[in-house]
């Protein structure tokens, strides 16, 4: 059972108290010791691409910024990082992109994707694991790349609050038909992780609060959430006098609750929180997030992957350095899957 119930969620998200922080931090790092142990499981980010049809007002690779040289890698070159990734001990990876749901990019992934599960299984292991972060598709095309062997999904909805989503996208992107895709990615046996923004204009607790028990209702296996961070070349950045919250703070007292309502899900300590605080990554850690994203996109490509503004980055070396100091250990050589989707599974849902 939950130690923390959703109605006592709002006032620890409005608290500025620094006692309680403590005290809340204390309570998810116990609970993700019991429920989860003290590894910390590595998604190898791959950018392959940064070309997108979409218009996300918060978001630096929207189609309207025309001030970022598109890329989109070679299939070698992808297949290469791959198989750094699992000769390193990554064994799984994060293939991510820009929303581009044509026939074409759907080909060439599951063709591709078929190739880095053959390339990483010939000599007998059990190949990387593979996670999928490429936005909003069809049902056939979410199946397709299911049964070439990508088998995790993260498809953030921003804000379970319909009229905030509507608010930060233009007006043909709706909050709907992410729940459809959710609901496809579900029903198709993939682990399903969603996400929101922390910090946006206009967001109040108890939109938050509003998050979390979405996430439950939801019964999701991961979640990836961070801050917003504002990208000059955005409409969104021009609205940042209607920020009321924290950013920081408030992303690890999400992490944290999240953590407490939800002790077996995977939640990863996001490269956004790493961005905006010099211990981001350790105290992201400490409130219960327990996989890490470390970037394997070409060194000459990341400045044109750029999200939102002073995008971090960070070598293996430090990464592990700061998992060691945090008081956990990288967990090298597995694919460290949420039980919650076995359990999910063995409940028939
Ligand atoms: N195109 C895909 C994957 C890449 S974007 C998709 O949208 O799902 C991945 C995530 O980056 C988004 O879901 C969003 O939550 C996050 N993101 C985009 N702009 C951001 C910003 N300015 N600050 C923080 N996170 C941002
Ligand atoms: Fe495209 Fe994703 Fe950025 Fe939206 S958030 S503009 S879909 S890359």
């Amino acid at each position: 059972m939950p130690v923390i119930n959703l109605n006592q969620t709002e006032e620890i998200l409005a608290s500025n108290d620094p006692a309680l922080l403590g005290r809340l931090l204390k309570e998810s790092d116990q609970v993700r010791r019991k429920a989860r142990g003290n590894e910390v499981y590595l998604r190898g980010l791959i950018e392959f691409s940064n070309y997108c049809s979409c218009n996300c007002f918060y978001c630096g690779l929207r189609s309207k910024n025309t001030l970022i040289n598109r890329y989109f890698l070679s299939r070698e070159e992808i297949i290469k990082i791959a198989e750094y990734a699992y000769r390193k001990g990554y064994h799984s990876i994060c293939l991510q992109s820009g929303e581009n749901p044509v026939p074409e990019q759907v080909d060439f992934l599951v063709e591709l994707i078929s190739c880095i599960k053959e390339v990483t299984t010939q000599n007998g292991g059990p190949g990387l694991g593979i996670t999928l972060s490429i936005g909003e598709l069809s049902y056939s095309q979410y199946l397709r790349l299911y049964k070439a062997g990508a088998h995790r999904y993260l498809l953030r909805i921003e804000t379970s609050d319909n009229e905030l989503f509507s608010r930060i996208h233009p007006p043909g992107q709706t909050l709907s038909s992410r729940l459809e895709c959710l609901a496809a990615l579900g029903d198709i046996g993939y682990q399903v992780g969603t996400g929101v923004m922390i910090g946006l204009p206009g967001q109040t607790v108890s939109h938050l609060v509003g998050d979390l028990k979405f996430f439950l209702d939801q019964d999701i296996d991961m979640l990836g959430m961070g801050p917003y961070i504002p990208h000059p070349n955005t409409p969104l950045a021009r609205m940042q006098r209607y920020i009321t919250i924290d950013s920081y703070t408030t992303s690890l007292k999400m992490l944290a609750l999240a953590r407490l309502l939800m002790p077996d899900i995977n939640m990863v300590a996001s490269t956004a929180l790493q961005s905006i605080h010099p211990e981001g990554l350790k105290m992201g850690l400490k409130a219960g997030a327990n996989i890490i994203m470390p970037v394997l996109t070409p060194p000459d490509k990341r400045d044109d992957y750029k999200l939102y503004a002073h995008k971090k980055f960070t070598t293996l070396t430090t990464l592990e350095q700061q998992v060691d100091e945090a008081g956990y250990k990288m967990g090298y050589w597995k694919w460290g899957d949420s039980p919650h989707w076995h359990q999910r599974r063995n409940r028939g849902k």
